[in-house]
């Protein structure tokens, strides 16, 4: 299995185009101290010619530039052949719009994050003027063989599992009455595994509740790549960018008896790797205590154009 970390940020990426944190200004000056980074998205492939992209962000024409491996090998080509989201969120499904010449790859995604689609953002309505959109249902639990447009399986399979989270902001309120809550598949997170492997990349780009169930499903896979948004969970408040908590905005800090950090530490036999970090979180300065806690927690930190084969 191939897999190469697309982008690295959060949603606004680093720089965010109307931040002047020092973190941002950092980035904006070449600072080697904090490195610029992409909005939040990966690749993935089991035989290093067929890829699926996992979310698509409003980055994504400068990711795929900055990718080889996914460079055209035809006149009007690609070899990106599906897309799966984790969910409907701005920063991981605007890039679909700028996958609509010749007609975008196949989408994989929840009933929730179709809906959204759908009938909020209107992507999907919007990309169909522009060729055939095919769009794929995933129902979380079961494993499903990714497969292009024209129905040929990429090598890649994907078993979805609902994270707990709230519609995307354009959606808020339209579910109040639904029983399902928080579990209704708005985020999920993915198992992705290569077709006759059982070693499991686990992507989880956006988690606020770490319970049981997510500790099961890490501690089954090879490598997992997760929800490193914040360090504190009043960070945004803190430096006065936000009155909103890290949980409020569905996700867990790193940080702290309850954070992601312990959370992770009983998970020694697998690779830990963060992604989805937000331009405020310290982590991004080298050198800084921040960056030193993942490094005695044994967590690294992600950032653009990583590589892993397996
Ligand atoms: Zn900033």
């Amino acid at each position: 299995m191939h897999v190469i970390v697309l982008g690295s940020s959060a949603g606004g990426g680093l720089p965010q185009w109307n931040c002047g944190c020092p973190q941002c200004h950092a980035a904006r000056r070449g600072d080697p101290d904090v490195h610029a980074r992409h909005q939040s998205s990966i690749c993935v492939s089991a035989d290093g010619v067929n890829w699926v992209l996992f979310n698509a962000s409003p980055d994504v024409r400068s990711q795929l530039a900055a990718t080889p491996a996914l460079w055209p090998t035809a006149l009007r080509h690609s070899p990106v052949r599906a897309i799966a989201l984790t969910n409907a969120d701005i920063d991981h499904a605007a890039g679909l719009l700028v996958l609509r010449e010749g007609g975008a790859p196949a989408i994989y995604c929840t009933e929730r994050v179709e809906e959204a689609l759908t009938e909020g953002l209107r992507i999907l309505p919007v990309l169909g003027a522009y060729g055939p959109v095919h769009v794929r249902r995933v129902t979380p639990g079961e494993t499903v063989r990714v497969c292009d447009r024209d129905g040929a399986p990429t090598g890649v399979s994907v078993r979805a599992f609902v994270v707990a989270s709230k519609p995307s902001p354009y959606m808020a309120g339209r579910h109040a009455n639904d029983p399902r809550g928080d579990l209704a598949g708005d985020t999920v997170g993915y198992a992705i595994t290569a077709d006759g492997s059982d070693d499991a990349l686990v992507y989880v780009p956006g988690v606020r509740d770490l319970d049981d169930a997510l500790r099961d499903e890490l501690s089954r896979a090879r490598c997992v790549l997760i929800d490193g948004t914040f360090f504190t969970d009043d960070e945004l408040v803190a430096m006065g960018a936000s009155t909103k908590t890290a949980r409020v905005m569905g996700h867990a800090p790193l940080a702290g008896d309850t954070g992601l950090l312990a959370f992770l530490r009983g998970l020694t036999h697998v690779r830990r790797v963060l992604v989805h970090i937000n331009n405020s979180n310290p982590v991004l300065r080298e050198g800084s205590d921040a960056r030193e806690a993942l490094a005695a927690h044994g967590v690294e930190l992600a950032h653009d154009g990583l590589s892993m084969v397996w």
